[in-house]
């Protein structure tokens, strides 16, 4: 009976703006794309079957992006891979696997610690009392750290503090735009920041209550889940969801079909750790954000790092300037990877090449 009592106060909350929403990352906000503020639960993921009772949640493209969920159905109950950007756009998922499996929502597996992965923990936790939530023991640790980077609890409050700044820059763009249509995009932009700095106000943080060190795996009602730390890579704490018998991989940010996002990366280690992920096996990669991809992504992704670190490397050697080093080896590497990097509105080849060179030539020549 809790569960469906449970059940009625999600759908209850569900009235609220399930505006998927997010970021504060500079790089991946996105005015063009057109976004509302009222949006049905579908119209934020699609689940698209993967393996027998294994989903990837692919997130819609929003101004205030989310991320992917992986959807595991067990006997005992659903395992879901990440939670997205903020409690509303947890619920819309959580109705979206009520609709295909009348089960409670057993176990949360955080990937790392960015906000656009960690935020709607709460609705799941309000579900079922008895949630297990894990995560590997640096990313529990980067959640509760003043400075980790783009995500954890004292993240919340950057971001609320930054959201008014965000939406006078949106004010000052709505009136200044002639075209309807862009105005409207606008206007919806506004909204879906005004009900995210809503959220966040009130949000509960709910951290991991288990860590994984290297390695565990899970026997959930019939189906193997093995749970693996490899190594530092888009963060320190990168946790990987693989299922052996389905041949299905979850990833986090590690491994996704936009560009990297270093900021809070490790280059080179993220080539390393990537060799080590190739080696499960597996064919498909329900990555962080952008479609369910096959294996053969991730040597692609793994290329393109080692290929920008070892262009940075030259161009230094060489003398270059930052900026040069910028222009040159985004023209460089853009036949290989372009196109295939550019599939999306957000987290493009060229909206990110830019920052991706900066954030190599600190980390890897300057050491910083
Ligand atoms: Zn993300
Ligand atoms: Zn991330």
């Amino acid at each position: 009976m809790a569960q469906l009592w449970t059940r009625r106060q999600v759908l209850a909350q569900m009235g609220m703006a399930a505006a998927a929403v997010h970021t504060l990352d500079p790089h991946e906000l996105c005015c063009t794309v057109a976004a509302h503020a009222q949006t049905a639960s579908k119209d934020l993921f699609e689940l698209k079957k993967v393996a027998d009772g294994v989903y990837g949640a692919i997130a819609a493209t929003r101004y205030k992006v989310n991320c992917n969920a992986a959807v595991i159905m067990t006997d005992d109950g659903v395992i879901v891979v990440d939670s997205h950007s903020k409690p509303s756009a947890s619920r819309a998922m959580y109705q979206q696997i009520q609709g295909i499996a009348k089960k409670p929502v057993i176990k949360v597996i955080n990937t790392h610690f960015h906000w656009d992965h960690w935020q709607g923990n709460e609705s799941y936790a309000a579900s079922n009392p008895k949630l297990e939530i894990i995560a590997s023991e640096r990313t529990k640790e980067n959640l509760t750290k003043p400075d980790a980077g783009v995500g954890g609890v004292p993240y919340i409050e950057k971001q609320i503090a930054a959201l008014p700044g965000e939406m006078d820059k949106l004010k000052a763009d709505i009136q200044k735009e002639t075209d309807t249509t862009k105005k409207g995009n606008l206007e919806s932009n506004l909204q879906q920041a005004e009900s995210f700095l809503q959220e966040l106000k009130s949000m509960k943080p709910t951290l991991p209550t288990r860590t994984v060190g290297t390695t565990l795996t899970l026997k959930e009602g019939g189906r193997e889940i093995q749970l693996h730390v490899l190594g530092r890579g888009h963060t320190n704490g990168d946790l990987y969801t693989f299922l052996p018998k389905e041949k299905v991989i979850a990833t986090g940010d590690a491994l996704i079909d936009w560009m990297p996002f270093f900021n809070d990366g490790y280059p080179e280690d993220w080539v390393t750790t990537l060799g080590a992920v190739e080696k499960l096996e597996f064919t498909h990669i329900i990555p962080g954000h952008g479609e369910v991809v096959p294996k053969s992504h991730a040597a692609f992704f793994r290329g393109y790092i080692g290929d920008l670190i070892a262009a940075v490397k030259k161009a230094s050697a060489d003398g270059a300037a930052l900026a040069e080093m910028q222009a040159k080896i985004g023209d460089q590497l853009a036949p290989k990877y372009e196109a295939a990097m550019s599939k999306y509105p957000l987290g493009r080849y060229r909206d990110r090449i830019g920052q991706n060179v900066e954030m190599v030539y600190k980390k890897v020549i300057q050491k910083a």
